[in-house]
């Protein structure tokens, strides 16, 4: 029996998760926005580890052992908090799209 389903390279783009999905910057979608108070922030990675979008960006030091800086790449996240909610020392603050600190 021969199948007529298309094998995986000829599935279009959007149906090929990871790589793919770089080219559509999903930021746009986002009514709030995550804030992070560097001040707080104790480099611990769990926004990184939970957050559904791969939306963190993280510095690293010379040396490559330790994080430096934790920042928030603005062009694919989608607001959903999920990093407000997990950030131990609440670090990260959601507030309205548009509405900047
Ligand atoms: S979860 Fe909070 S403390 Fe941990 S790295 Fe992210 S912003 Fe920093
Ligand atoms: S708000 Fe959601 S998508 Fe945006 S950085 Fe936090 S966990 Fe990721």
């Amino acid at each position: 029996m021969s199948s007529t389903k298309p094998g995986w390279k000829e599935i279009p783009i959007a149906g090929i998760p990871f790589k793919s999905a770089l080219e559509y910057k999903t930021g746009t979608w986002r009514s709030f926005k995550p804030i992070i108070d560097d001040k707080k922030c104790v480099r611990c990675l769990l926004c990184w580890l939970y957050c559904p979008d791969d939306s963190f960006i993280i510095k690293w030091s010379e040396d490559g052992k330790r994080p430096k800086q934790v920042l928030v790449n603005y062009e694919y996240c989608k607001g959903c908090g999920i990093c407000s909610t997990v950030c131990p020392t609440k670090a990260i603050t959601m507030i309205p799209e548009g509405e900047e600190q």
